[in-house]
């Protein structure tokens, strides 16, 4: 899962940070209003971490522009004011939820977690797709109520398939999605061809019945068979 942290302070920006990342997160980081503009409009995120006040901007501004552009990752307001109009206006533009500062840590994971489920999973902890079970907060997985081991990159990468089944995922955006959005960088992409195909390899040799198909020349798909 992929968090965008739009925030100006940088104690505080690095602090969630970290504390996310604990959590097994992806996090990427904008610390002003054009940043945040560049990253919204070029990459998706499964929940953005709002700040209000921004230099050069307000934080409400890019709820309008997400809102214009249709995204549907979940969008969380971190506000150093606890300003009723602030909220109702952010909640108006499609914000799910609002946070006054200071807040504990916990509590933000927990938030972010909530509205990850809410909106992927259905409200869920867990996923089961025939055979297969997975658990989103335990990072766990079963086949036939057996254990799979995958590695941290695996259960991303299956995560991101499940909450797009059936549905045609192109390897730029499974790539930003599991490992960032500089990877548009990188050289080429056989570090992502071995962790699907070792994924694959675990999924089958386990009878899951569940496959992820290769789209010849356009991504994968995930299917139940
Ligand atoms: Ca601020």
């Amino acid at each position: 899962m992929k968090i965008l942290i739009v925030e100006d302070e940088p104690d505080l920006l690095e602090s969630i940070a970290q504390s996310l990342e604990k959590e097994s997160f992806l996090v990427e980081k904008a610390m002003d209003f054009d940043t945040a503009l560049d990253k919204l409009l070029i990459y998706e995120y499964d929940c953005i971490l709002l700040d209000i006040g921004l230099p050069n901007g307000s934080g409400l501004d890019l709820l309008k522009e997400l809102k214009k552009e249709n995204r549907k990752g979940s969008v969380i307001i971190i506000s150093a004011k606890d300003s009723l109009d602030d909220k109702l206006a952010g909640l108006d533009l499609g914000a799910d939820d609002y946070l006054v500062k200071p807040f504990h840590l916990a509590e933000l994971n927990a938030r972010v977690r909530s509205v990850l489920r809410r909106k992927k999973f259905g409200g869920q902890n867990t996923v089961e797709l025939r055979n297969v079970s997975i658990d989103f907060s335990a990072r766990t997985v079963k086949i036939n109520k057996a254990d799979l081991v995958l590695n941290r990159k695996e259960f991303d990468i299956l995560t991101y398939f499940v909450s797009n089944k059936n549905r045609l995922v192109n390897k730029t955006s499974l790539a930003e999605h599991v490992w960032g959005d500089q990877i548009d960088e990188a050289d080429n992409f056989e570090f992502i061809y071995s962790q699907i195909k070792n994924l694959r390899k675990k999924l089958k040799d386990h009878n899951a019945k569940i496959e992820i198909q290769a789209v010849y020349g356009l991504g994968y798909k995930l299917i139940e068979t």
